[in-house]
Parts: structure tokens; sequence; C-alpha cells
């Protein structure tokens, strides 16, 4: 006979029954809320391939996932990936992966380099319904370059568009996550993103020629800080922390607001600004009133 905390009543094989756990102990409102949920991870490396599996387990609704590269031997220092899938692309091995996990996630995979002109659009096209507005909750920057990161931006300011940006340095000890709401918070246009007043180190651009150090502790903490927070954004709980840095030699996790710039060099980002100053004096003024 099976001991008695083994039995049915207790130990429930539903998935979902530990999630809904969260509810039942006032965590979370409604839970079931994620499954009309969409989020598009772009980068599906390191962080970004965890992001997505956390989601796939917490029974996101809609996953977008962008890569162009593909799965090599050398990933395997890296969670997530297996060394079977070397010569796969990211995003196939990915989907496949994740549709195993959980095949109540609909996935779609984009396999290109949202950098070029091509790609721009096409990934503008992805996240974008047939009213020109937004498809998706989030956008998850899992990328590793400026200029990915810079695109991203582009499109969100354009679709006004809340996402979250996320690094590990190229010495893997640091990182951090960061969230944009356009006009709202800085942009990553606003500050340099090399100068981040954190008191780390936080080189995040790739150099040519120079070969990164990386670890799956680093990157899978950086990954599970991400999706908590996206969880929070998603689902209304807690508070979503703006901008959260990661030191891992001294265990210091650093937080900040940072404040959006006037002088942006991306023309879109004052616009939003000022709109967003508008609404909240609005909001204020009402407040005052009643
Ligand atoms: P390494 O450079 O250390 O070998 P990596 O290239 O896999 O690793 P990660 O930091 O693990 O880098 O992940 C970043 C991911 O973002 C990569 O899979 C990369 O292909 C993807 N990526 C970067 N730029 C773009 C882009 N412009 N379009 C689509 N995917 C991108
Ligand atoms: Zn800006």
């Amino acid at each position: 006979t099976r001991p008695k905390e083994m039995s049915a009543e207790v130990v429930d094989s539903n998935p979902y029954s530990r999630l809904m756990a969260l509810q039942r102990m006032g965590i979370v409102k409604d839970y079931q809320r994620i499954r009309d949920k969409t989020i598009a991870v772009v980068g599906v490396g390191g962080v970004g391939s965890v992001a997505a599996e956390m989601l796939t387990r917490c029974g996101i609704g809609r996953l977008l996932l962008y890569d162009y590269d593909k799965v090599e031997l050398a990933n395997m220092n890296r969670l997530f990936f297996r060394p079977e899938q070397a010569g796969m692309t990211k995003t196939e091995a990915a989907a496949q992966t994740l549709a195993g996990i959980n095949p109540d996630v609909a996935i779609e995979s984009y396999t290109m380099n949202i950098t070029t002109l091509q790609g721009f659009d096409a990934f503008k096209a992805s996240v974008t319904n047939a009213d020109g507005a937004s498809r998706v909750d989030l956008i998850l920057s899992c990328v590793d370059n400026y200029e990915a990161r810079m695109t991203i931006n582009q499109v969100c300011l354009e679709l006004e568009q809340t996402w979250m940006e996320s690094g590990v340095s190229e010495d893997a000890v640091s990182g951090h996550i960061q969230v944009v709401i356009p006009g709202e918070t800085a942009c990553f246009a606003c500050v340099p993103p090399l100068v981040v007043a954190s008191g780390i180190d936080e080189r995040t651009l790739k150099r040519e020629g120079v070969c990164a150090a990386s670890l799956p502790t680093t990157m899978g903490i950086i990954a599970g800080l991400l999706v908590q927070n996206t969880l929070k954004f998603l689902l209304d709980f807690g508070q979503v922390t703006r901008y959260l840095g990661y030191s891992s030699l001294t265990d210091f996790f650093p937080t900040m607001d940072i404040k959006p710039n006037p002088g942006c060099s991306n023309p879109l980002c004052p616009k939003l600004q000022a709109a967003y100053q508008q609404q909240y004096n609005s909001e204020e003024a009402l407040a005052a009133r009643s």
C-alpha cells in the first residue's frame, strides 16, 4: 500500500494544480488568465531558451520565438539544449522540446535576423494584429548585442509595447533585467546602455573577436528574474522591478528606476513621454478633485 501522503487526493497528477495553489494561497487572483497571454521571446540562447521553458511550464497561452542561429555543441555549457539537437535551428529545437513539455502552449517560431530591413518588417508584422495594434502582452529581449536591442526598442516604441530587456556581462558573473514602458520609463535609446549607474560592470555589448565567458548559473538566474517579473506583470501580483541588477561575486542585487530622457535620440520617445505626462497630470487632477 502507498503511504498516506501519496494517496491520489493529496498528490494531484494535474500539472496545473501546483500553479492553481498560488490562487488558493492568495498570491495570484486568477491564475487561469495566463492561458490568454502571449509572450515574444527574442533570442533563444542561454537566457531566452530557459525563459521560454519556464513560461511553458507555467502554462503560458502562446509563445513567439525568434532566433537566426543554430544549436552548437559549444552551447552545451548552458541549460536547455541537448547535444543531439546540434545543427538544428534554435527555434526549431526549442519548439520541439517545449511542445513535448507542454502541448497546450501555442508556439510560433521565427527563424530570422530581426535587425535586417526585411527582418525588422517581419518581426514587427509578427507582433502586430490586423488593427495595427500589438498582439503580444510582453516582449522579452534575450539577445546579446546592441543592434538587436535597438531594433526591439524601435518596434516597441512604434507599437507602444512594454518589453523587458535582459543581459549577462561578457565575464559571465553579472547581469540585469530592465522593464521598458514607452513614454513612462527610459527606453533603450534614452541612456547609453554601458553607463548604467549600478556600480557593477555591465558590458553587455558583444565585441567582435572576443570569446565571451558564459555560465549556466548566471544565465539561469537572469532568466528566473526575468520570468518572475513577467509573471508579476501578467498576473498583476507583487511589484514589477523596473531595473534589477545581479552581481554574483558579492551577491549584490541593485534596483533602480531609470527616468526617460527628454533629449532621447529616438524622436518617438519624447512624444510618448509628453503623452504619458499629460495622462499622468490629468489623472492627478482628477484624484485631487475627488
Ligand atoms: P555565444 O555568442 O556565447 O556563442 P550565443 O550566440 O548563443 O552564444 P546567447 O547570449 O546565449 O548567445 O544568446 C543570444 C541569442 O540571441 C543567440 O541565440 C543569438 O542567435 C540571438 N540573436 C542575437 N541577435 C539576433 C538577431 N538580430 N536576430 C535574431 N536572433 C538574434
Ligand atoms: Zn528614449
